[in-house]
């Protein structure tokens, strides 16, 4: 069985067979336990409605970096008090992205949010995830200030180099990877998957978007992780059931609260 550690099934994207898909459709394709990452504080809600509904359903809360002009400090009192419910089982997702924001000031505001969101996972002794876009360098050195106070997490979808990916496995942090691994210019995602022991890696979609080739630009589903499974069974030269296996343990392993 696989473990989706990353998936916003909130999306209006799934609209018209998110009952179908969470009640049965993914447990009939192999699919055990899923995360269901906040990114808006609306999303944090509802996705602590869709672990309440579905037994194998978690919800990770946090406020994403595109979305930090929502977040204020009766947010992050909203985060602490929700952060105890029995199915919430990260703080996430939160970092950093200087893909479109090239302003210094809007960038100094995220990294202030995603310290004090830190600051919260550290206080509640939970691990993270964090998206991080064109800002490994600043990503990096806030998680090493972490380190000695044992927060741990997933670096989600994640896109630099194999140098800096194993900088975050000497921490004991899990690499999150996805449908990108199957694209043609993957290159650097490979060369990451084959350098990081699978001991340290996690599978995600972050559906509905990034599917996996050979479903390319359509919606994405926890069911089309088959396909990342196998890639990274074909990069390793190891067994699907391995990858399944292994990286199904790493997802209890960090989400502690899902082993319940
Ligand atoms: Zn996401």
């Amino acid at each position: 069985m696989i473990f989706e550690t990353h998936a916003h099934y909130d999306d209006e994207k799934f609209d018209p067979d998110r009952v179908e898909l969470l009640s049965h459709l993914l447990r009939e394709n192999n699919i055990g336990k899923i995360v269901n990452v906040g990114a808006t504080f609306k999303g944090c809600k509802e996705s602590i409605a869709l672990a309440e509904k579905y037994d194998d359903v978690y919800a990770a809360i946090g406020i994403h970096p595109e979305e930090i002009d929502e977040i204020n400090d009766e947010v992050i009192e909203w985060l602490r008090q929700n952060s105890s419910n029995p199915k919430v089982v990260a703080i996430g997702e939160i970092g950093l992205d200087y893909y479109w924001v090239k302003e210094e000031e809007q960038r100094a505001k995220q990294r202030l949010w995603f310290n004090k969101q830190m600051d919260l996972a550290k206080e509640l002794e939970m691990p993270v995830i964090i998206h991080s876009r064109d800002a490994a360098e600043d990503t990096l050195n806030t998680i090493k200030l972490y380190n000695n106070s044992h927060v741990k997490g997933i670096v989600h979808c994640y896109s630099y180099s194999k140098e800096i990916a194993m900088e975050y496995v000497k921490m004991g942090w899990y690499i999150g990877v996805g449908g990108v691994v199957t694209f043609k210019n993957a290159k650097k995602l490979v060369e990451t998957v084959e350098a990081v022991p699978l001991e340290s890696i996690v599978l995600e979609t972050d559906c509905p978007y990034m599917a996996p080739v050979p479903h390319r630009g359509e919606r994405n589903s926890s069911i089309f992780l088959s396909h990342v499974a196998e890639k990274i069974a074909e990069i390793k030269n190891i067994s699907v059931a391995e990858v399944e296996n292994v990286t199904y343990q790493n997802a209890l392993n960090i989400y502690k609260k899902a082993n319940r």
